[in-house]
């Protein structure tokens, strides 16, 4: 009762804040639902399919998730100092055509997002809060709104490199709302793939490869809205037509919560022991200290991995932490992991 009380306060709470998202979840549904069933990717799958409810849930509360979304942006956007080098090129960015100046700028996002998308996956780290968008089994209309609203920030300094190389923040912007409405297209139940065309702009099959939880497919498909950024870097993964070859399953193996708080939690976990640590501020600030390392010598090992090797998109046992940013902490109890999910540099 007291959890039905605060999700209803919740959701009350993101509805005063934008009070079109009941709208636009209903529009969404009555525009992409006809379309998933006249032309299925997965034929059979049912609208009413296993965890719709939580789905819908961070749908509603998207406008109350992206306030924490974008106060961790502004303070690791801030932060990150990204945007000094962005102000040492202002004056070449100043050259460019004003006309010109939004498509260059849509391909430096897609690029920095190419590259935050697979440190979300090959750093330990970050895989724990973007596992929560890798969950859903049952891909559809509402699946890509299930997204951990820390998952993400770190396409903040990008964000704000662009800002400081002079792109105005209304285009950056409006960037960030096109990923999220290309977003729900990609991840629809629709048969959707270009022909030859697959190579140069994203499309629901290809997204829909990057989130198929097969041995072969994953750690590929990273890029936003351009697939030629997974072609030069090696991570492009788009079976020809003719093979036949369709995603079949998504999910990932690991323990994943099924409530929409357990699902909000699920990268903090292990993290409750590490608060006696408030009481020693120079222990807590050396252990940050040692963790932040950790993540950048794993964003590293991602950056300059071999092409055509894939880092498995699981964080447990991976790396030098098990994703933790406090360094080796033991796994709760209970949280099974698959056998068959290994760890580490795989090559193919
Ligand atoms: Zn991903
Ligand atoms: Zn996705």
């Amino acid at each position: 009762m007291l959890r039905l009380g605060l999700a209803a306060g919740a959701i009350a709470l993101s509805f005063a804040i934008d009070g079109g998202i009941f709208g636009a979840v209903l529009a969404l549904f009555v525009i992409v639902v006809p379309f998933e069933k006249l032309y299925p990717r997965q034929k059979g799958q049912r609208v009413r399919r296993p965890m719709l409810g939580t789905d819908i849930g961070f749908a509603l509360m998207n406008p109350l998730l992206n306030v924490f979304g974008i106060v961790a942006i502004v303070v690791i956007g801030g932060l990150s100092l990204l945007w000094l080098p962005g102000l040492a090129v202002r004056p070449l960015v100043a050259q460019i055509p004003g006309w010109l100046l939004p498509f260059v700028a849509f391909v430096a996002f897609d690029f920095l997002g190419y590259w935050a998308h697979r440190w979300a996956h090959e750093v330990p780290f970050l895989w724990r809060f973007h596992a929560v968008h890798h969950s859903p089994e049952h891909m559809d209309w509402v699946s890509g709104f299930r997204i951990h609203p820390f998952d993400g920030v770190l396409i903040a300094p990008a964000a704000f490199f662009l800002i400081g190389a002079g792109v105005d923040a209304e285009i950056t912007g409006i960037l960030a709302v096109l990923q999220i409405v290309l977003g729900i297209f990609f991840h629809a139940n629709v048969r959707v793939r270009w022909r030859w065309l697959d190579m140069l702009v994203a499309n629901p099959e290809f997204h829909h490869w990057h989130h198929a939880n097969e041995a072969d497919s994953i750690g590929h498909n990273y890029a936003p809205a351009l697939p030629q950024w997974d072609l030069l870097f090696g991570t492009y993964f788009m079976p020809r037509r003719d093979s036949g070859r369709r995603p079949t399953h998504y999910g990932v193996d690991e323990y994943i919560p099924r409530t929409m708080a357990g699902l909000l939690t699920y990268p903090l976990r292990g993290t409750r022991e590490q608060v006696s640590l408030l009481w020693h501020p120079i222990r807590a600030a050396k252990r940050v200290g040692r963790g932040t390392r950790s993540v950048l010598r794993d964003v590293q090992l991602s950056t300059f991995r071999p092409t055509h090797t894939v880092r498995r998109d699981t964080a447990i046992g991976c790396s030098s932490t098990n994703g933790s940013l406090f360094g080796d902490l033991a796994e709760p109890p209970g949280h099974p992991v698959s056998p068959n999910r290994s760890v580490g540099v795989v090559e193919f």
